[in-house]
């Protein structure tokens, strides 16, 4: 689905990706862990082409990623993203906020873009709210909210930079249930996440980055019980 092939990023001096290499097959679900600033979100970032990539390629079912133009418009909406912060359309109700996408870029009447929309705001429990307006609702509902609007665009993969970071501890686990079901029901799904529950639960594969490079890559049960870098046994004894 996602193929990363030798892709090198800086920023001015630094080299935030060295040389990595990555590949998410159809329905996989990969956690990316590891220190702060080594790259997480940048990774994930370059995926939709939020970021560009200096040298290698990445390619989204066998094509390279569009620069520019409509192709890059369509890109956005194959490969959904849903970040720590929300991010939703503060002066449109929820209901809005997961229309909005399908009336413009994939040209569905209101209609039928508001039957899907409460469908799917139905299945990650939040349909009550759906004429409220997002600082009406708490953060677990937010996202929860951010994560209907994603899936509005029907993506090929959705991409997940630390959604539960920035919420009250009472809902996090509200978020990680929807996003359990989603990997059971074989959404592509890259994560980056401190839960380490839902990587041992959900993860096909666990990725370890560290300055900017892939250290490990493994299934989650073999990392956790036996990392077998020592960058990976010193940051798992940190944050477990
Ligand atoms: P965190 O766990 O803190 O979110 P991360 O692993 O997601 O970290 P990135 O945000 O990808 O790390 O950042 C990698 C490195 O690139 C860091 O050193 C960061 O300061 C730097 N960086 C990120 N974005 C930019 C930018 N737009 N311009 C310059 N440097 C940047
Ligand atoms: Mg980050």
């Amino acid at each position: 689905m996602v193929t990363m092939t030798s892709v090198n990023k800086h920023y001015g001096a630094l080299h935030v990706l060295r040389d990595v290499n990555l590949t998410i097959g159809a329905g996989e679900v990969v956690v990316v862990i590891g220190p702060s600033g080594s790259g997480k979100s940048t990774l994930c970032r370059t995926i939709n082409r939020l970021e560009t990539i200096d040298t290698g390629t990445i390619t989204l079912d066998g094509k390279p990623l569009p620069a520019e133009g409509k192709a890059l418009a369509n890109l956005r909406s194959e490969v959904g993203m849903v970040f720590q912060s929300f991010n939703l359309f503060a002066h449109k109700t929820i209901l809005e906020n997961v229309t909005l996408g399908p009336i413009k870029v994939r040209k569905l009447k209101r209609e039928a873009a508001e039957k899907e929309a409460i469908a799917l705001l139905e299945r990650v429990g939040v349909a009550t709210q759906k004429d409220k307006y997002p600082a009406q609702l708490s953060g677990g509902q937010q996202q929860r909210v951010a994560i209907a609007r994603a899936l509005a665009m029907k993506p090929k993969v959705i991409l997940f930079d630390e959604p539960t970071s920035a919420l009250d501890p009472e809902m996090v686990n509200e978020v990680l249930e929807v996003m359990t079901s989603l990997a059971k029901e074989g959404m592509t799904m890259v994560v980056v996440t401190h839960e380490m529950g839902f990587a041992r639960k959900a993860a096909d594969r666990v990725v370890f980055m560290a300055d900017g490079q892939i250290v490990e890559e493994a299934e989650p049960n073999a990392f956790f019980t036996n990392p077998s870098s020592e960058r990976a046994r010193d940051f798992l004894s940190k944050i477990l």
